[in-house]
C-alpha cells in the first residue's frame, strides 16, 4: 500500500458560522423592490466587469500586436460562425471550431505572458475597476444603487458576489454572467450589524434597528434547554429586518422566524440576511445569521476512540435500500457496520424522474405535432416562436420554452387556431403542476438526506478521534477498466444515477464540518485499491462479467470478502503506520495555521473597509 496519498480535513475549528432558520415573510412592495434592485444592480455591476474585460483586452493588444491580429482573426471566425449556426451548418460549425481553437489557445498564452510582465500596471487596472476602493468602477455603480434606494449592506453583499464572479473569471479571461431572474433560484438582501464585533442576540430580542426578533417564550426555552425540537406554536417568533430607507427612516419586512435551536451562547451576530428561494412558482424565505463564535464550536465528548474507518459508495441492494457507508473501528471485517439510505429516499427519487420523463415525453408529441402543422396567416411573432422551436432538435425543446410560447399564444393571439391553442394550454397547465410537484419533491427528498447524513457525521465526530474516509471516485477507478471491455453504458449511467442521489460529497463536507466542531481530524485516502485481501494482501481479480459484484473471493487464500466491509477494513490498518501519519498530521496542521492567519488578515483589512465605507454611507445620506 505504498501508493496511498494521505489528505487531513477539519483541522480548523470554526470560529464563524451562519445558521440558518425558515421564515414566514408577508411579502410586500417594498420588500419586491429591493430584491428587484438587487438584481439589477448585480447586472449592472456585471456590466462594469465586462467593460473592465474589454479594457484589458485592449490594453494587452496595445502591448503585443500579435495579440491584435489573433484577436482580429478570432473574431472574424466569430461572424461565420453566426452564418453558420443560423444556416445550421454543423459541417462549417465543426470546422470553424477547429480552426478557432489553437487560435484561442495562442491568444490566452500571450495575455497570460503579458499579465505576467506587467504585474504593476496590471493591478493598477484591477484597482481602477473592480477595487472596492472608493475611486473603482465597481464602487462607483454601487453608489449608484444605493442612490437608486437598495439598502447599502444589500449593495455591498451585491458588490462582494460580483467580485467573487471576477476574481473567478478573469484569470481565464472569460466574461462574468449575467444573472437572469427566470433562472435565478435564491435572492438575498442583507442587514449588516456595524458596531465593532457584531451584537449579542440579546440585543435583537429588546431593540435593534436592523433587526428586531421577539424574545423566546417560556415553551421555546424550555424546549431548548432539553436539547427538545421545540413544539409548532413555540417556535414562531416574530420578526423585523431592516431592508430599506435612509438614515432613521427605515423600510422594513415583518415576518415570524423558527426558532428549531438557540444560537450557541456568547456568540455575536455580524450580519442577517433575508434568503429567498424559489421552489417551483412559490417563495421560500430562510433567515440566516452570521455569527461569530465565543469560541471554537465543539461537541462534547469525553473519550472518544482513536479513530474509525469509512468506505462510502451508493451501491443499491433491492428490499434495503442504497448502502452509502461501511465503516469499522476494528482491523477485521466482523467489526464492519453498514449504513443504508432509507429505501424510501430513492423511491421518491424514483418518482422524481418518472414524473421527468413523462414531462419529455409529453414534450416530444407536443413538439412533433407543431410540426406536423401548417401554420399559415399565423400572426408574426407567434410564427417566429414556432420556427424556432421548429428548428432545434426535439431533445432539446425545453418544456419551459414551449410553455413560454404557448403563453405568448394565450396572451396576443388568442383568436388565432384557438382549437390547437387549447389543447395546447391544457398540456401546459398538466406540465407546469407535475413541474411543481417533482421540484417540490426532490426538494424535500434532499433536505431528508442531509439530515441524515448530519446525523451520522456528528455520532462519528463525536466519537472518533481520526476519522478515515476512502473517497468514493477510487472505486469508478476499478470500473474504468471493465468499461473498455465495453457493455458499460448501462452501467456506468446507472452508477452515475446512484452517485448523484447517494450525494456522498455532501456527506464528505458534512462531516468534514463536524469534525472540525468537535475537534476530530478527517483522513481522506486516495489512491489505493480496493481489491486488496484483508486477509492476506494479494490483489483480488474482479470478475470481467460482472464488475460492479459486492461480493470477492481470494483466490489466494480462498477467504470471501463484502468489498466495501473489506475496503473500509484496509482504510482503519492505513493508519497502523503511525510514523508517516503522524508527520503528515504535523505538516497539514501547520498548513491549516498559515491558512488561517492569512485570512484573519484578509477578513480584518475587509471588516475596516466595510467600517469606513458604512461610516460615509450613512453620514451622506
Ligand atoms: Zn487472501
Amino acid at each position: 500500500m505504498n501508493d496511498v496519498t494521505l489528505s487531513f480535513r477539519g483541522l480548523e475549528p470554526r470560529e464563524s458560522t451562519s445558521w440558518s432558520y425558515g421564515a414566514r415573510v408577508a411579502g410586500s412592495e417594498a420588500l419586491e423592490e429591493q430584491y428587484t434592485l438587487a438584481q439589477r444592480t448585480y447586472n449592472n455591476m456585471v456590466e462594469v466587469t465586462r467593460q473592465a474585460l474589454a479594457a484589458f483586452n485592449e490594453w494587452f493588444a496595445e502591448k503585443d500586436p500579435e495579440i491584435a491580429r489573433l484577436g482580429t482573426e478570432i473574431e472574424r471566425l466569430g461572424a461565420q460562425w453566426a452564418e453558420a449556426k443560423a444556416r445550421d451548418d454543423r459541417d462549417e460549425l465543426a470546422r470553424i471550431a477547429a480552426e478557432r481553437r489553437p487560435l484561442r489557445q495562442q491568444w490566452y498564452e500571450r495575455c497570460f505572458a503579458v499579465r505576467k510582465d506587467n504585474r504593476g500596471e496590471v493591478n493598477a487596472l484591477l484597482k481602477q475597476w473592480v477595487g472596492s476602493a472608493k475611486e473603482s468602477r465597481l464602487y462607483l455603480a454601487r453608489v449608484e444603487a444605493v442612490k437608486a434606494g437598495l439598502y447599502w449592506a444589500t449593495a455591498t453583499a451585491v458588490m462582494t458576489a460580483v467580485q467573487r464572479a471576477w476574481d473567478k473569471q478573469f484569470p481565464r479571461l472569460r466574461p462574468v454572467a449575467f444573472s437572469r431572474r427566470s433562472e435565478k433560484r435564491r435572492e438575498t438582501l442583507v442587514v449588516q450589524f456595524t458596531e465593532s464585533g457584531g451584537v449579542a442576540m440579546e440585543t435583537l430580542h429588546t431593540k435593534h434597528g436592523g433587526l428586531w426578533i421577539e424574545p423566546p417564550g417560556e415553551g421555546l426555552l424550555s424546549a431548548w434547554a432539553n436539547g427538545r425540537r421545540p413544539g409548532r406554536p413555540d417556535r414562531y417568533l416574530r420578526f423585523r429586518m431592516r431592508i430599506g430607507g435612509r438614515g432613521r427612516e427605515g423600510v422594513y419586512v415583518e415576518g415570524s422566524v423558527q426558532m428549531v435551536r438557540p444560537v450557541p451562547e456568547g456568540a455575536r451576530v455580524m450580519m442577517a440576511r433575508l434568503v429567498r428561494e424559489r421552489v417551483a412558482t412559490r417563495y421560500r424565505y430562510q433567515l440566516q445569521l452570521v455569527l461569530r463564535l465565543a469560541e471554537p464550536l465543539s461537541i462534547p465528548a469525553e473519550d472518544k476512540a482513536p479513530r474509525v474507518a469509512l468506505d462510502i459508495g451508493w451501491y443499491y441492494e433491492a428490499g434495503r435500500g442504497r448502502r452509502v457507508i461501511a465503516y469499522t473501528a476494528g482491523a477485521n471485517e466482523d467489526a464492519v457496520e453498514q449504513i443504508y439510505l432509507d429505501p424510501s429516499i430513492d423511491e421518491a427519487f424514483d418518482r422524481v424522474d418518472d414524473m421527468n420523463s413523462r414531462r419529455s415525453l409529453a414534450r416530444d408529441d407536443v413538439t412533433i405535432a407543431l410540426r406536423c402543422c401548417q401554420w399559415d396567416g399565423a400572426p408574426e411573432a407567434l410564427a417566429e416562436a414556432l420556427s424556432a422551436i421548429n428548428r432545434l432538435p426535439v431533445a432539446h425543446v425545453s418544456p419551459a420554452r414551449l410553455a413560454q410560447m404557448v403563453w405568448l399564444w394565450r396572451e396576443h393571439h388568442g383568436d388565432y387556431r384557438p382549437d390547437v391553442l387549447e389543447e395546447l394550454w391544457a398540456w401546459r397547465r398538466w406540465d407546469k403542476k407535475l413541474y411543481e410537484t417533482s421540484a417540490h419533491l426532490r426538494r424535500r427528498t434532499a433536505g431528508r438526506r442531509k439530515k441524515f447524513y448530519e446525523g451520522w457525521a456528528r455520532h462519528f465526530a463525536s466519537r472518533y478521534a481520526t476519522i478515515v474516509v476512502v473517497r468514493p471516485d477510487l472505486r469508478e477507478a476499478a470500473m474504468v477498466k471493465n468499461a473498455i471491455s465495453g457493455e458499460h453504458t448501462a452501467l456506468t449511467a446507472r452508477a452515475r444515477q446512484g452517485r448523484v442521489r447517494a450525494a456522498l460529497y455532501e456527506f464528505l463536507n458534512v462531516v468534514a464540518t463536524k469534525a472540525a466542531e468537535a475537534g476530530s481530524v478527517v483522513i481522506e485516502l486516495t489512491g489505493r485499491t480496493t481489491t486488496e485481501c484483508s486477509a492476506c494482501g494479494e490483489i483480488m481479480v474482479v470478475p470481467e462479467d460482472n464488475p460492479a459484484t459486492r461480493l470477492l473471493v481470494c483466490h489466494a487464500c480462498g477467504v470471501s470478502h463484502d468489498r466495501e466491509a473489506n475496503s473500509a477494513v484496509l482504510a482503519f490498518r492505513v493508519l497502523d503506520d503511525e510514523a508517516s501519519v503522524t508527520k503528515g498530521l504535523a505538516h497539514a496542521q501547520e498548513k491549516a495555521d498559515k491558512a488561517r492567519e492569512r485570512r484573519y488578515k484578509r477578513r480584518t483589512a475587509m471588516r475596516d473597509a466595510r467600517w469606513k465605507d458604512e461610516q460615509t454611507t450613512t453620514s451622506g445620506q
